[in-house]
């Protein structure tokens, strides 16, 4: 038998190993593959000791001086976009066609873009106030930052959080999800060297172990949470008392309205394999969970929905045949198969797939977590289905009469993140875009993040992003002359 590797924190810019380790699952086929550091609140302190220590030489650097290094992590993406993209995909199960053809290349994207941006850091207004004085304001790092990632995309997330605060001035300390660390680990080994020591620290570890440790931390300055809304919970009440800024993106119950004015075959993709069952097969944040179709296009939009998912292809994320991976864990397989299970007792009609579990694949991935991708039609949107995020690959649809029911239903949630319009009006996807309660919308597209546009939720969606200016505080400085 092979010897599992066993991956290491990066504090400081040393390779640190975990005291204790946590075992790391692949999510197609049920084995431990990996083990990573199950992190402490001493792991924790030290790395916001060592990001501490590296802030004022970082933040005092010229802005092309930072530039210089971010682009270097642009680098080492570039040079080892494969073997990340095959590590997260055997870390998660999100299918390798998306890590290596979206997530990897968006990534060197990404940090040369943040490498561009450290010097619009630094820029300021001014105000002159009669003859004797004039003010100006300065944009200045908040020091330590700390970002919580999930594990639906630990790369893309961590890059989002890391790039801009970076750019910004600040140090930074990541803690992975402990479902899916290791293509963070990984990326922690080839950094390692890269930056100067200190400022950018990977600890691995349990939320409520390193990670409420780094929540608390008197020395850090700035928390940014992609997570659930629970998590935020506490995390808001955990750093109440240092009164940390915080930024929150969460999860979602998205809606797609079909209007039946739209190029129905390019909405039926839109909507289905597109927003929510390919991919990471259901398990983002921004996936359509819920389809409202207007009723005159209601049962020909079924049909052509039900088409696009008997097309989807599950099995092997590694292959690039496979259309739909695994769940990430047995605890959310077996959170999402009870909520099929839910909706139809609450009344819901099963109109395709239900199925999971070792039947739906070949023998070799019997003992991972697949469920097939499936449709819930429900007449109310007051349903647990309707409301709740499942967070796995399950769409509800529910039929509307008029653009104002439309809009109605679509905004009766507690979240409000992504959206999606599908009309050939203008005047339509504009009033759309206008009346849906959510921090984004698509209209005849979806799951398209256009970088430059924030990306942030509405109500329990969280708020706060991670761009460039948000990793900064604003300090008004009066001279008199
Ligand atoms: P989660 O909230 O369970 O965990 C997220 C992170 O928080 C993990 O690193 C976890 O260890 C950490 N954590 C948990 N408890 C903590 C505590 N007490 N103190 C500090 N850290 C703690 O979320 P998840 O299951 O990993 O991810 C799925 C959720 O993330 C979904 O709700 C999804 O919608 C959301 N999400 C949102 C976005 C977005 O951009 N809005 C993107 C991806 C995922």
């Amino acid at each position: 038998m092979t010897e599992l590797k066993t991956y290491a924190n990066l504090i400081g810019g040393e390779l640190r190993p975990g005291a204790d380790t946590l075992d790391s699952i692949d999510p197609a086929t049920g084995q431990v593959w990996a083990r990573i550091p199950r992190g402490t609140a001493q792991d924790a302190d030290d790395a916001v000791a060592s990001a501490k220590r590296a802030f004022p030489k970082w933040s005092s650097m010229p802005a092309a001086g930072r530039a210089f290094f971010l682009r270097k992590v642009a680098d080492v993406f570039a040079a080892n976009a494969k073997e990340l993209a095959e590590l997260e995909t055997r870390d998660n199960g999100r299918i390798i066609n998306e890590t290596s053809k979206m997530d990897l290349p968006g990534m060197t994207y990404l940090w040369t873009n943040a490498a561009g941006e450290c010097a619009t850091a630094v820029e300021g207004k001014s105000v002159i106030f009669g003859p004797g004085s004039m003010g100006y304001t300065r944009r200045e790092p908040y020091g330590v930052v700390v970002g919580i990632i999930p594990w639906n995309s630990p790369i893309s997330t961590f890059s989002a959080k890391a790039a801009f605060a970076l750019a910004a001035g600040n140090t930074v300390v990541i803690k992975p999800a402990e479902q899916a660390t290791v293509s963070m680990l990984r990326l922690a080994e080839l950094l390692q060297g890269v930056l100067p020591k200190g400022v950018l620290n990977i600890v691995s570890g349990l939320g409520e172990e390193c990670g409420d440790r780094l929540v608390r931390h008197p020395d850090v300055g700035r928390v940014s949470l992609t997570g659930s809304t629970e998590t935020a919970k506490i995390i808001t009440r955990a750093s109440t008392d240092a009164l940390k800024p915080l930024a929150l993106e969460l999860g979602g119950k998205s809606p797609n309205i079909v209007f039946a004015d739209a190029d129905l075959d390019k909405a039926a993709e839109g909507v289905s394999t597109r927003s929510i069952f390919t991919g990471n097969a259901g398990q983002a944040c921004l996936a359509g969970s819920r389809i409202l179709i207007e009723r005159p296009v209601y049962d020909v939009m079924i049909e052509k929905i039900k088409e696009k998912m008997a097309a989807i292809r599950l099995g092997d994320p590694q292959s690039t045949e496979t259309t739909m991976g695994p769940i990430v864990s047995k605890e959310q397989y077996d959170r999402v198969v009870s909520y099929i299970e839910i909706g139809q007792k609450e009344g819901a009609e099963l109109l395709y797939g239900g199925r999971h579990g070792a039947e739906l694949v070949e023998e070799e991935f019997a003992g991972g977590y697949w469920v097939e991708p499936t449709l819930l039609a429900a007449a109310d949107n007051s349903l647990r289905v309707c409301q709740e995020e499942i967070f796995g690959p399950v769409a509800v649809v529910l039929p509307f009469d008029t653009y104002e029911e439309a809009i109605a239903i679509a905004n009766d949630s507690p979240y409000g993140l992504a959206s999606g319009v599908w009309t050939s009006s203008l005047a339509t996807a504009q009033r759309a875009a206008q009346d849906i309660q959510a921090g984004y919308v698509w209209v005849n597209t979806y799951r398209r993040v256009l970088p430059g546009l924030p990306f942030g939720g509405w109500k329990d969606s969280g708020y706060g992003h991670d761009a460039l200016l948000e990793n900064t505080r604003e300090k008004s400085v009066v001279l008199e002359l």
